[in-house]
């Protein structure tokens, strides 16, 4: 009897595959980070992808839409609760103060990786995304916040992607003007009660911040008509707001003050900004981030001022994509195809490979295996993207010679001595 055909396994809703054809693209986008850390004088830091489940509950807060429902928790096989990172802030404070990098010293790291959140999938939304992020620590501020947003400002300019951002900056205030603004705008919602939807009614317990967020166009009105935490901050975060809005004026960055921006963590304090994007529909926030004072002695540490942000992978890719920013150049591919034309010259081949591997460290050779006929050869050649090809066959082997033909140009073949070609190569490929 024939068997059912095996049902095939697919990846899981929302977890994408990076393919071949667009890898180039993320390591385009990956070189100029790792090069822009380094000009900023950050360092990488690299956490595990799983956690206890109780550091991302007590850091980003019980009642916030991550913890409450986007969390990828499982137990282990001895029982212990632990979590995929849903964000990549609370595994650096973990381990930082671990490690002790906390202390009497300060900090700036950046980070770059998976993170799980159990939404619904949508462009630019998904449950394996990526992050790249900075977070600095022992720093007051306002000038490292001004440095990390100076530091993003750049990587859009590195990327051409200036004039399709825009800043958009609020301060939150210090935990204690934010608890007292809380009861004003607690107040306020209590007043208009009628008009809050089922998810606001829910928050105004727990986090009555957050309504400020909602896009409900029902609830716009009285949103825009709330008392604003603008007014309300102390005085301290009122002239670190000012300084801060003074740096980047001198810095020529543009900004919008969105007063209603809160964000989604709980843990942020005084400075908070997005930078966000008309591109690309409405998962448009590129990058996020803010000051986070509290959290390091809330995770058990000292206090600790930090200040950090994470931005978006795929949605910047896709922006990217969209604007069509990724320079031809970038988009991976080889210079050379290098053929044995029979199954003699399989080993000349071979080993000219190697030797201009060794002598051209920058060219990009691909060798061609597994035989075939003439025409097949070509094609793959072809197929390669590799402008040149170079060709073995039984007169270049009984010559120590090479035939070079040009792929993407009218142009005459020639035929060279092999001890020739790297010189040669040299002046076709730069
Ligand atoms: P959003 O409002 O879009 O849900 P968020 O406030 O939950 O974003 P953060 O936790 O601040 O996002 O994460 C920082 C950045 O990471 C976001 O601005 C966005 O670019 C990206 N991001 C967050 N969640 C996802 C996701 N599910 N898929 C893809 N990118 C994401
Ligand atoms: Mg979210």
């Amino acid at each position: 009897m024939s068997q059912p055909a095996a049902k095939k396994i697919q990846a899981i809703r929302g977890m994408n595959d990076l393919l071949p054809g667009d890898s180039p693209r993320w390591q385009f986008f990956e070189g100029k980070v790792r090069q822009l850390m380094a000009r900023y004088g950050f360092d990488e830091i690299r956490t595990p992808i799983v956690e206890q489940t109780a550091l991302f509950a007590r850091s980003i807060g019980e009642v916030t839409d991550i913890v409450e429902k986007e969390m990828y928790t499982f137990e282990d096989r001895n029982g212990d609760s632990l979590t995929l990172r849903p964000e990549g802030t609370a595994s650096c404070v973990r381990a930082a103060m671990e490690h002790g990098l906390l202390h009497n010293q300060t900090q700036r790291l950046w980070y770059q990786g998976p993170m799980f959140r159990h939404e619904r999938p949508q462009k630019g939304r998904y449950r394996q995304f990526h992050q790249v992020g900075v977070e600095t620590y022992g720093f007051e501020g306002p000038d490292v916040d001004a440095e990390v947003i100076l530091l993003s400002a750049r990587l859009w300019q590195e990327l051409g992607l200036t004039q399709h951002v825009t800043l958009e900056l609020n301060s939150l205030g210090s935990a204690e003007a934010r608890a007292a603004y809380r009861e004003t705008l607690v107040d306020y919602f209590e007043q208009h009660r009628e008009i809050l939807d089922e998810d606001s009614l829910r928050r105004l317990s727990s986090n009555p911040l957050r309504i400020l967020d909602s896009k409900n166009p029902a609830m716009a009105e009285m949103l825009e008509n709330a008392p604003r935490l603008m007014d309300h901050l102390d005085q301290e975060s009122r002239e670190h707001f000012e300084q801060l809005k003074t740096m980047l004026d001198a810095a020529g960055i543009h900004y919008v003050i969105n007063p209603r921006l809160v964000r989604g963590l709980d843990y942020y304090c005084r400075t908070v900004f997005e930078w966000t994007t008309q591109a690309l529909g409405s998962q448009g926030t590129v990058c996020a981030g803010g000051r986070y004072d509290g959290l390091v002695e809330q995770l058990g540490g000292k206090p600790t001022p930090a200040v950090g942000f994470a931005m978006g992978i795929e949605r910047l890719i896709l922006l990217l994509d969209t604007l069509q920013l990724v320079p031809e150049e970038a988009l991976g591919g080889c210079d050379v195809y290098l053929l044995p034309m029979d199954e003699a010259a399989t080993l000349t081949a071979l080993t000219l490979a190697e030797q201009l591997r060794s002598q051209l460290p920058e060219l990009r050779l691909q060798l061609h295996c597994g035989g075939g006929s003439f025409k097949s050869r070509m094609k793959k050649a072809d197929k390669s993207g590799a402008t040149i090809a170079l060709l073995i066959g039984e007169d270049e082997r009984q010559t120590d010679a090479v035939t070079l033909k040009f792929l993407r140009e009218e142009r005459e073949q020639q035929r060279h001595p092999q001890a020739a070609l790297p010189e040669r190569l040299q002046d076709l490929i730069a």
